[in-house]
């Protein structure tokens, strides 16, 4: 049986940026993860964007730690050598009732302390994007979008430089509390006992906890899946901004989003779903297209679809906002076990401040 001090459960950019962290100051921090490889689930299928903070209730976690991530992550991007453009993007609203919402995103995220955060009108937006139809629109200037293969690779360099381990084809499948240590079983046979436990399972989290004793039932820590497709458009060129409509309530809406080599992509759109199945729904063409021309003039033949990824929510459908779960289990038994549940956006741009709050949890 193998001994280890701290074990993560996961290597998406959670557990990474949690094992960079902590492999700093702790000795034996070893990160166990299913697939072959880090990020193969949702940290590799999503929009690669750096949030601002605009979205979040103030006072959250998910506000206070996507304003904390950002500045971490440019420092840790510029650090490293790490491609990323600050382009900034455009929240639009195309009618009047829709500034109503400009107004209320502006006015949370200066109080989540987003800054340079401006109203536009519709000749100042047509100067900065002239393709883009806006009746006003916000102004974000620290938004970003960054290469999330780059940052992950760095993460596990960073962790291996500091001793620490990920291992691949190690799928825990049953965990148990034995006095103050944890049994961690994996599907090969090996065993490991770990007196910390970290479960950043994604969208296995709830089932990691389930397993470990907690009724997620009870708790209210259930994950439900909410698939997000992308289509994308080489017609659609010379774009500098990404261009955001105004959210909904499980999602941030059909953006155009810009990659590092230029290239346009729009999504996610946002349904609930049982199995994890990343393929794409072409009939949800229509929809997109709808969703696009309130902003931007494209026709149906310049569409084609792209890839997906899927949210792992603890909203239910029709519930309202949900916060992250990132919690020492102690006043439910599991002293030393720490769950981080729900961490869907902005949770790629809040994971250096999610370790960070990790590492304040433990010390
Ligand atoms: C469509 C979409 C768009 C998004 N856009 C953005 C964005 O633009 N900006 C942003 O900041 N955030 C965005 N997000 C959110 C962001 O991608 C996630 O918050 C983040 O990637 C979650 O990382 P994670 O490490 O928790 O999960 P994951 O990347 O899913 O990693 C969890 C890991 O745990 C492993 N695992 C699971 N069960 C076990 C087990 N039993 N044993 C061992 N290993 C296991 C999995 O294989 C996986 O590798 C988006 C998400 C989606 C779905």
């Amino acid at each position: 049986m193998e001994k280890v001090n701290i074990l993560i459960i996961g290597a998406g950019v959670i557990g990474l940026a949690i094992a960079e962290k902590l492999s700093k100051t702790s000795e034996d921090v070893v990160v166990v993860e299913k697939e072959k490889s880090f990020g193969r689930h949702t940290s590799s299928r999503n929009s690669e964007v750096i949030h601002s903070g605009i979205y979040y209730p103030p006072g959250t976690l998910k506000a206070d730690l996507c304003v904390r991530g950002v500045e971490l992550l440019y420092d840790y991007l510029n650090a490293h050598n790490i491609r990323y453009r600050k382009c900034g993007k455009l929240v639009v609203a195309v009618n009047p009732e829709e500034e109503v919402e400009l107004l209320h995103l502006q006015n949370m995220g200066r109080k989540n302390g987003v800054k340079g955060l401006t109203l536009l009108d519709s000749s100042q937006c047509a100067e900065l994007e002239p393709q883009i139809k806006a009746f006003k629109a916000l102004s974000v200037p620290s938004t970003g979008i960054i290469d999330t293969h780059g940052f992950m690779e760095s993460l596990v360099h960073q962790v291996e430089k500091n001793d620490g381990f990920i291992v691949y084809d190690m799928e825990v499948t049953a965990l148990k509390k034995i006095g103050n240590k944890y049994r961690i079983g994996f599907s090969n046979g090996e065993i490991f006992e770990a007196d910390l436990v970290i479960n950043s399972a994604g969208l296995f989290a709830d089932k990691i906890a389930e397993m470990v004793g907690i009724d997620t039932e009870k708790h209210d820590l259930k994950l439900h899946w909410c698939k997000g497709e992308y289509f994308k458009s080489s017609k659609v060129k010379n774009i500098n901004k990404l261009i955001y409509p105004i959210p909904d309530k499980i999602s941030l809406g059909i953006h155009l989003s810009i990659n590092l080599a230029g290239n346009c992509r729009f999504g996610p759109n946002a349904y609930y779903v049982d199995e994890l199945d990343y393929s794409i729904n072409e009939a949800h063409k229509k929809d997109f297209l709808n969703s696009i021309n309130k902003y931007l003039d494209l026709e149906e033949k310049y569409l084609e679809m792209d890839d997906c990824g899927i949210r792992p929510k603890l909203q239910k459908p029709n519930e309202n906002f949900r916060d992250f779960y990132i919690k020492e289990e102690s006043d439910k038994g599991y002293h030393n076990f720490i769950n981080l549940i729900g961490i869907e956006s902005p949770g790629f741009t809040a994971s250096l401040a999610i370790a960070e709050y990790v590492s304040k949890i433990i010390n």
